[in-house]
């Protein structure tokens, strides 16, 4: 019986490693896949992993139909086993249907990786709706840590390295780095770091953290 299953976790919780690791083991028992992401960090229609590994995939737009895609594919005489589909969240609710439909009409395997929630810890809507339909959702055994040590539960958004908790949902940044994608001089420079649920709640990054411990301020208890 195939299988629509979710894995999940924050931004470093190795995701696309593991999506690119799902493709290599199922490719080399002789199946056949496509590989699926949106917003990739590399900037191209491609699944990039933190550990340097890469692969082409075929870029998700909000129009993009996959029953449509698959449907044609394999009327063409396309061969197709699984689908791996990675940055998941991005995806519309209606895209989340059509690979439910996908699995159960076709019976074709599909893998989404993708983050639970936003910076404002909101559910992506494309996630939430992974999660009302997924056979399985799985929570990533790799964990990411907060500066502090803790579990890294949440993701947060700097922008100019001052958090925020407001603005558009989807803007591609970087992680604890320069930025994926050159920002003009004029906008803020979006970067993305994982964070305890206390210090999201703070708003208390590790470039600020460190400012207040140098300063020697009291930290500041909300
Ligand atoms: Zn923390």
């Amino acid at each position: 019986m195939a299988e629509l299953t979710f894995r999940t976790g924050t931004m470093d919780a190795g995701k696309s490693t593991l999506a690119l690791q799902t493709n290599h083991n199922h490719a080399a028992r002789g199946r056949a896949g496509r590989l699926f992401t949106s917003h990739d960090r590399a900037g191209v229609a491609q699944v990039s992993s933190r550990l340097g590994l890469t692969a082409t995939a075929l870029e998700v737009a909000p129009d993009f139909d996959f029953w449509r895609y698959t449907v044609d594919a394999l009327t063409q005489g396309g061969r197709i086993d699984y689908l791996i589909c990675d940055e998941a969240q991005f995806y519309t609710p209606a895209q989340v249907d059509q690979l439910a439909k996908i699995v159960d009409e076709l019976q074709i395997d599909v893998f989404c990786f993708g983050i639970l929630t936003d910076f404002r810890t909101r559910l992506f809507p494309g996630s939430a709706r992974l999660v009302e339909l997924a056979d399985r959702t799985e929570v990533l055994q790799v964990e990411a840590l907060c500066w502090c040590g803790k579990r890294a539960t949440h993701n947060a958004r700097t922008e100019d390295g001052v958090m925020v908790t407001e603005g558009e949902v989807i803007v591609v940044g970087d992680v604890e780095g320069e930025p994926a994608v050159a920002t003009p001089a004029d906008e803020p420079e979006v970067a993305y770091e994982v964070l305890c649920r206390q210090h999201h709640r703070r708003g208390l990054t590790a470039a600020r953290a460190r400012a207040v411990s140098l300063s020697a301020e009291p930290l500041p208890f909300d």
